[in-house]
């Protein structure tokens, strides 16, 4: 084929449209450079500043295509200026072959142009994001003076949920278990001399003794039976994050007709959360209405309080505007060519012209 013969130049012009890129080992460094628990504490100020202002945001559930193994989704949301969307995936078999369970990217785009201004690994912001979500939310729900929580699931997203917790709720001692001890070890080696008391426990009715906040994160594409109804007391916060698929889930359901439950969006929390296992019409809070005072959180310190988390768009949409933000006069991005522009909007062809050998 002969490409077509223009007067374009050779070299693409030098104010062509970049689109800053970070990558796993930038946003390592990032983190690094902002320090853990100051970028989890300002995650979880960029969440709740967008769940002040839910209402603004379009939403959907996630789009999600599943297999025998496990799950691809896109979460897409906008707030009318911006544009998000993440890719994530949720493989529990990985971790057996050497991979993560979970794996994320993701995009912010200007809605007036349509044009992206960030594309950024978001296998580490996802966890970072959780894990400030869920401190965010127990920071509204947990009992007053809470410092233990149980931590049981002690994968990938475990550190990140122990230090969120520490950072925005003053948490003090973590108690962990997990059915693989070699997880466990590792968590605990993970946070030694991080300012936390941790206590590895061998089974789950240990993890929980004393704790006042109960973290399930878990991951086994099942309904498995974490807590069972006779281990949850009076006066808990539960922190669910491992039940997010349909199919997978954590608690009994016995806990869930004893808790006041808190979601994030029902349409897509009723697929995916706790609450698959209830019916239709099972009564639960949207969180926005705790944060902007529409709804009540705690009101009775034996309340059993639930926040069944499945992880929302707008929660990516707040991690992306944070790096959007974050990342200005730093090191920590590269540019990318992802834009075409052609000298004449309407002549793409043309612009091949550039690359003629
Ligand atoms: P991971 O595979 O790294 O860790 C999961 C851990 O759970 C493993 O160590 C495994 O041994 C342990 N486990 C499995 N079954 C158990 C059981 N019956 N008792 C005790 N431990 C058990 O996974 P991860 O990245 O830490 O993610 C954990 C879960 O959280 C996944 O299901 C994931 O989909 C979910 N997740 C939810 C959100 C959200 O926003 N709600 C975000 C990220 C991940």
């Amino acid at each position: 084929m002969t490409l077509p013969n223009t007067s374009h130049s050779n070299t693409a012009p030098s104010d062509k449209a970049l689109v800053p890129f970070v990558s796993v080992d930038n946003m390592m460094q990032l983190i690094h450079h902002i320090g853990l628990e100051t970028m989890l504490t300002g995650l979880a100020t960029y969440i709740e500043d967008d769940f002040k202002r839910w209402e603004s945001f379009d939403k959907t559930p996630r789009v999600a295509s599943h297999s025998d193994v496990g799950v691809i989704e896109l979460m897409p949301t906008s707030d009318g200026e911006a544009y998000g969307f993440k890719y994530v995936n949720g493989h529990p078999k990985n971790t057996s072959e050497g991979l993560q369970t979970v794996t994320a990217f993701g995009l912010l785009a200007d809605v007036y142009t349509g044009y992206p201004v960030l594309l950024t690994e978001m296998t580490l912001l996802t966890a970072l994001r959780t894990a400030a979500t869920s401190a965010m939310v127990a920071k509204h729900l947990a009992p007053a003076g809470a410092d233990t929580m149980a931590m049981i699931g002690n994968g990938a997203q475990s550190e990140f949920q122990t230090l969120a917790m520490k950072a925005i709720c003053g948490l003090k001692s973590v108690r962990l278990y997990d059915k693989d001890p070699a997880a466990t070890r590792k968590c605990a080696a993970n946070l030694a001399g991080l300012g936390i008391t941790v206590t590895e426990c061998t089974t789950p009715e240990e993890a929980i003794q004393g704790a006042q906040i109960l973290t399930t994160c878990t991951a086994d594409k099942q309904n498995a039976t974490i807590l069972s109804d006779n281990m949850v007391g009076a006066g808990v916060h539960i922190n669910a994050i491992g039940g997010d698929c349909p199919g997978k889930t954590e608690l009994a359901a016995g806990i869930l007709s004893r808790s006041d439950v808190f979601v994030e969006f029902p349409p897509q929390t009723r697929i995916e959360g706790e609450i698959q296992q209830m019916p239709e019409d099972f009564a639960v809070t949207e969180f926005w209405k705790v944060v902007t005072g529409q709804a009540e959180g705690r009101r009775d310190p034996r309340q059993i309080t639930l926040f069944d988390s499945v992880g929302f768009a707008i929660e990516d949409f707040s991690a992306l505007r944070y790096m959007r933000d974050h990342i200005k006069g730093t090191a920590f991005y590269e540019d990318l060519d992802m834009l075409a522009d052609p000298d004449d909007p309407r002549d793409l062809f043309g612009m091949l012209g550039r690359a003629k050998p």
